[in-house]
């Protein structure tokens, strides 16, 4: 947005992008620019500008976030009026919250094994605990919470390769068969609650990185493992849809209440962190499989009633030789 102003801050000249800014019309110029906008900031920014030659300040409007530059306009040392250029910087400022947000939650996660890991050496190295089954015990601890710590910073190191990934597009995959793969893998965590895992479908191929693409599988299977009940079962299915593959993961588990749908593909969402923390979540796991799957030009759906299961499926694009 452009607004031209003179001496008396009356508008000169408004272009249509500042117009939609300050919600304003035409009718605008010729008028006091504190007609159109009466904050206190751009009023200050606005006298620093006309004093010192410029001037700046930061505003939400109508849910967006602007940065205004105020400059003088001066001709052989007179003061002649000034020019407001309005940038809309909502998406930096989105970005910068997010990243921000991650690394106090990042500080947090890592901190909190940490911190046991190093009461648990405590104990031991004052003698508090001596004999050999607290050693055990505590060793057995230490053990455990390293391996949190250890599988926290993969994922933080794999969600960054995702972030920073370009043209991951460069292969012919196949879905049914990588299906098959992961959901064989998962057989002896599945065996362990004696839960039944079913893979059916079709040959589906789509373009994009096999490695990735075998992680989002696994690991919407492993939940669906994880989240199960003692005898439940998974049903994966891998079918076309259109110029579309669709593989869904359904299963016989706890489900997810409705008000966390939105929010389960967050990094470090979870419904329930005592459960997840004993079953070793991270907390990591599906937002890694939302930004493959969005890198891959996909999406996810979820359906899932408490107590009865959840449906998790991920949607691609068929690869060009496959559309109809
Ligand atoms: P985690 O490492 O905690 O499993 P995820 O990102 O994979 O992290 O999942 C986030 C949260 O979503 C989990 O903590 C769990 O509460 C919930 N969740 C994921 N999949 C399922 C499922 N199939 N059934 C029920 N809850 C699930």
């Amino acid at each position: 947005g452009l607004v031209v102003l003179d001496k008396e801050t009356n508008i000169r000249s408004i272009n249509a992008a500042a117009m939609r800014i300050f919600g304003a019309d035409a009718a605008c110029v010729g008028g006091s620019f504190f007609q159109v906008q009466r904050s206190n900031k751009l009023r200050q920014a606005l006298n620093d500008a006309l004093d010192r030659g410029h001037g700046s300040a930061r505003l939400e409007l109508e849910g967006r976030f602007y940065r205004f530059d105020m400059s003088s306009i001066q001709s052989d040392g007179k003061q002649l009026g000034a020019v407001i250029l309005a940038v809309d910087v909502t998406e930096s400022q989105n970005a910068e919250q997010m990243r921000r947000e991650f690394s106090a939650n990042v500080s947090h996660e890592l901190k909190t094994p940490l911190t046991s890991i190093s009461g648990f050496a405590e104990l031991m190295e004052s003698g508090m605990a001596s004999s050999a089954e607290d050693i055990q015990m505590f060793s057995g601890l230490i053990r455990k919470e390293s391996s949190r710590l250890l599988s926290l910073i993969d994922d933080i190191i794999r969600l960054s390769r995702i972030e920073t990934a370009t043209d991951l597009l460069q292969e012919e995959v196949e879905l049914f068969s990588l299906a098959q793969e992961q959901c064989e893998h998962l057989l002896p965590a599945a065996a362990k609650k004696q839960i039944q895992v079913f893979c059916e479908g079709e040959n589906c191929c789509v373009r994009g990185n096999r490695t990735m693409l075998s992680e989002v599988l696994y690991n919407l299977c492993e939940n669906a493992v994880k989240y199960n009940k003692n005898e439940g079962a998974v049903h994966v299915s891998v079918r076309r849809e259109g110029n579309h593959a669709v593989v869904s993961f359904k299963d016989t588990g706890i489900g997810i209440p409705k008000e966390h749908h939105d929010r389960i593909f967050e990094r470090f969402y979870r419904v329930d962190k005592s459960r997840s923390k004993e079953t070793g979540g991270t907390g990591l796991g599906l937002s890694i499989v939302k930004h493959i799957v969005q890198a891959h030009g996909g999406y996810l759906t979820l359906e899932s009633e408490v107590g009865q299961g959840s449906c998790f499926c991920a949607v691609f694009p068929l690869s060009t030789e496959e559309r109809t």
